[in-house]
Parts: C-alpha cells; sequence; structure tokens
C-alpha cells in the first residue's frame, strides 16, 4: 500500500510555533460546523488529516484550548493562528489548519461536512460530497461516547 502521506512542515503567522508532520494532502475537508466557525471567523475550517504520531512541534508548543468534549484547538499564544485540532480518542483525525501549512496551494480538499451550518452566502463551485453531522456515522459515534449528540444535547 502507498503511504497517502507526505512530510510538510508550517506553522503559525509570527513564526514562534512551527511544525513539521506528515500529512494526507488530498483529503482536506471543509467543516462547515458552528464550533469552527467561532474558532477561525471564518465561515469555514479546512482540516488536513495528519498521520498519527508524526506531528512535532520545533520552536513552541502552542497553547491548547477543549472547544467541545471532542476536540481540543492549538493555537499559536503570540498571534493567536490556529494550528490544529486533536480528539482525545481519535489520533486520526488529527488535522492542521490548511493555511497554517508553509505550501497550502498543495492542499486537495475532498468533501464538506457539517453541512447543515453552512452559511447560506458561503458556496463553493465544487462538486465534493457535502455531508451532513447526521449523516456521518463516526462523527454520531464520538459524539455518542461522551454521552451526547452531535448537537451537542445529552443523549
Ligand atoms: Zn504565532
Ligand atoms: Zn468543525
Amino acid at each position: 500500500m502507498s503511504d497517502k502521506f507526505v512530510a510538510v512542515t508550517g506553522g503559525c503567522l509570527c513564526r514562534a510555533v512551527r511544525y513539521e508532520a506528515e500529512v494526507n494532502l488530498c483529503e482536506a475537508y471543509y467543516c462547515h460546523c458552528k464550533t469552527c466557525q467561532k474558532s477561525s471567523g471564518a465561515p469555514a475550517e479546512i482540516g488536513v488529516f495528519v498521520k498519527p504520531g508524526t506531528l512535532k512541534f520545533t520552536k513552541e508548543d502552542p497553547k491548547f484550548f477543549q472547544s467541545s468534549p471532542i476536540g481540543t484547538r492549538g493555537f499559536c499564544q503570540h498571534c493567536g493562528s490556529r494550528i490544529v485540532w486533536m480528539s482525545p480518542n481519535r489520533a486520526d483525525w488529527t488535522n492542521v489548519s490548511a493555511c497554517s501549512l508553509d505550501h497550502p496551494e498543495r492542499v486537495v480538499p475532498a468533501e464538506h461536512i457539517c453541512v447543515e451550518s453552512q452559511l447560506p452566502w458561503y458556496e463553493l463551485a465544487d462538486n465534493l460530497p457535502r455531508i451532513r453531522s447526521e449523516d456521518y456515522p463516526d462523527l454520531i459515534d464520538e459524539w455518542s461516547s461522551v454521552g451526547l449528540t452531535h448537537e451537542g444535547q445529552p443523549l
């Protein structure tokens, strides 16, 4: 099996946080969830999956904020750039923000997720799959593992 992960570098705006990782450039995804919207201040975040165990911070570590019961976001404490999303249970879901990469032009988005909260004025003219949270079984499972629905309500 060929390895779909390639070695990349990236970091924050002020360059205090720098990283090396192996990432999957060709299966990036737009997440339109409300948490990603608030966290980024943008209509969607674009995540690039990291091969588990390969993400290394080579200067300062980011600060981490637990943004939901299933996810923690790492950002630069100096400039605020969003760097990484991690889940305590799903190492394979670790992802870096597309534009934290030194060469984000290499990223190829493959799908849109959580499109039930996609903003009506944010339309992209692509033919990628558009997946609602309730149609994403792994996501439902992850939320139910912490006793919540995908909308953060008690089960
Ligand atoms: Zn910074
Ligand atoms: Zn999201």
